[in-house]
């Protein structure tokens, strides 16, 4: 998919506050520092897009970015270092969780994970509470330039051996970094591909 535009459209405090739409969403979420803004600007193609929603006071907000005048990147907020507890209670507003538990047009959310760490109870109670929602998603292993091809086989091998406890598959995954500028294909492809879907059903 070529990126023709890439805007921002809103900041939602909830899900009441978000564009009206029929439009797929895709949502991009984790950890704080985790690299979204970055990722996001490198799928964009638009150095500085997820900036806007980075000014003070809008990071706790749902920020709709309008692609190709066809479909929507939402940038949810990021969760803090603080161990969250399996209920994710903490760092977590309750209207994401409305939003990725309601949001009728969000096709799939991108669950971005540090490839440097080792797999993280918050991010595991995350995917936990989307599984058992049977929210989709897909997992995105960030700054993959920071450790060897083999490191980053080694991790992801890891990661599905700790999922594979719970989880009787494992999800959609892409290995992104913004400094090798790769991913962006891969994860631009799957979403072309959903949305294809996503018009089938309509
Ligand atoms: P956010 O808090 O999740 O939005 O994370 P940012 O996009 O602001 O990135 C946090 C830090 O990680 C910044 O210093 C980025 O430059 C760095 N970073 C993000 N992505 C990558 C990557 O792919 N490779 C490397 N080496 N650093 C990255």
């Amino acid at each position: 998919m070529i990126i023709k535009s890439a805007s921002f459209v809103t900041s939602s405090p909830s899900i009441h506050q978000c564009p009206a739409t029929k439009k797929p969403e895709f949502g991009f979420i984790g950890r704080s520092n985790v690299g979204k803004s970055s990722l996001i600007n490198m799928i964009t193609g638009r150095a500085g897009l997820a900036k806007i929603s980075g000014n003070p006071g809008k990071t706790r907000t749902i920020n709709h970015f309008l692609i190709n005048e066809s479909w929507y990147l939402v940038d949810l907020p990021g969760y803090g270092y603080a161990k969250v507890p399996v209920r994710l209670r903490i760092s977590w507003t309750r209207s994401v969780e409305e939003f990725i538990l309601k949001r009728h047009t969000l096709v799939c959310l991108f669950m971005l994970i540090d490839s440097r760490l080792p797999p993280q109870s918050s991010d595991l109670s995350f995917m936990e509470f989307l599984g058992t929602n049977q929210v989709p998603f897909a997992r995105v292993f960030t700054k993959c330039d920071k450790l060897s091809d083999e490191a980053v086989k080694k991790a992801l091998r890891v990661y599905d051996i700790e999922m594979l406890r719970s989880w009787e598959s494992i999800p959609p995954t892409f290995l992104s970094s913004t400094v090798k500028k790769s991913g962006k294909e891969e994860i631009l492809a799957f979403i072309e591909e959903c949305i294809n879907n996503f018009s089938n059903r309509l």
